[in-house]
């Protein structure tokens, strides 16, 4: 046997492309265009490397006490990690160990599809409904469960009970929430978090909290996942979380108002596109989230994709189908969405 048959082989996820031409709009992979908290700002100015010396607090305390402060539960209540892939990646490894299938939906955040490979987990993609919501008694029977709420890249937030329907239905798995985008117009599920023991949910500092160059993010849920998933962590790499990680992610937590801020302009940016994208003729799922997945009946997502691209735009496609004909456009500020409409409004008209 060659040593390469003894390989753990897998197909790997592929993140939106990172060009980086002084010139351009980036929309591509839902980074936010405003910069993090000035209070982010400022403990970098007071960061002082000797710190870096020694090892970081591998509980990051600060970290977790901070955000269970703000939404409200125990700091054992929650699991902080290298952004939420990190996080995400360790909950597969953790909780779905069972011979039975973790379901997912069939148009989603592809990596769930990645790590379930990676980890030899069986797994079943659930189909969406004709209107692309999820469908809540599709969901049984299964070694677990997990769904990002709104939904990526289609941006649909499901209707409120949706969450603790699918949990009270399967008590006997583990459901995951992944709330990437939650803070864009939904609310989020983490208190029905005391309710359930089984249910897990997961948000980042990638997109709402401007810091994806941070690799910020965590999970909150009873005590007893949240132990599960921390043994499994420390039989990994007990000190994922930086120093600078720790402190600058408390910074942003602690900054409320600058947060409530800056998600409100990406809020009111978007329903302004939605209107426009309207009125060239565009056709989406109503987003509650930092982008719009939108395809043009008379022009194929791939034709406007390289079209925007000759631009200096960038923004996402996903040349599969049923997904081809759509681009996935990250919400910029105004200023970049409107140089990305008078570039459609010419092409197009
Ligand atoms: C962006 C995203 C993530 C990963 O974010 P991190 O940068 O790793 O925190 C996870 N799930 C979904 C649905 C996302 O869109």
């Amino acid at each position: 046997m060659s040593w390469e048959e003894k390989v753990r082989k897998v197909v790997p996820y592929i993140p939106g492309e990172q060009p980086r031409f002084s010139q351009m709009i980036k929309i591509n992979t839902n980074e936010n265009p405003y910069p993090p908290s000035p209070m982010v700002e400022e403990e970098l100015q007071v960061m002082d490397s000797q710190d870096f010396r020694l090892y970081p607090d591998n509980e990051a305390t600060e970290l977790t006490s901070a955000l269970a402060a703000y939404y409200r539960v125990d700091t054992e209540n929650v699991f902080v990690g290298v952004g939420s892939d990190d996080v995400i990646s360790q909950i597969f490894l953790t909780f779905f160990a069972s011979d039975k299938s973790l379901l997912f939906p069939d148009i989603t955040y592809s990596f769930y599809e990645v790590w379930a490979q990676l980890y030899r987990i069986p797994f079943r993609k659930v189909p969406l409904k004709e209107d692309w919501h999820m469908d809540k008694e599709a969901f049984r029977d299964c070694g677990g469960i997990i769904f990002p709420n709104p939904n990526a890249p289609t941006g649909i937030l499901e209707a409120e009970d949706f969450v603790e329907q699918v949990v009270t239905a399967n008590p006997d798995c583990v459901v995951v929430v992944d709330e990437a985008y939650i803070d864009f117009g939904g609310k989020s599920a983490i208190p029905l978090t005391k309710k359930y023991d089984n249910l897990l949910v997961v948000q980042t500092f990638s997109k709402s909290r401007s810091m994806a160059g941070m690799r910020i993010g965590f999970a909150v849920g009873s005590s007893k996942l949240i132990s599960y998933l921390k043994a499994v962590k420390y039989s990994i790499n007990s000190y994922t979380m930086s120093l600078a990680a720790i402190r600058l992610g408390v910074a942003a937590v602690r900054d409320e108002e600058y947060f409530r801020e800056t998600v409100g302009r990406i809020v009111a940016t978007r329903e302004r596109v939605k209107k426009e994208l309207g009125q060239l003729g565009f056709v989406f799922p109503d987003s509650m989230t930092n982008f719009i997945f939108a395809k043009h009946p008379g022009v194929g997502g791939k034709e406007l994709y390289e079209f925007l691209r000759s631009r200096n735009i960038f923004v996402r496609h996903f040349n599969v189908d049923p997904l081809k004909d759509h681009l996935r456009i990250t919400m910029g500020t105004d200023e970049q969405m409107d140089q990305m409409l008078d570039c459609l409004r010419v092409y197009l008209g």
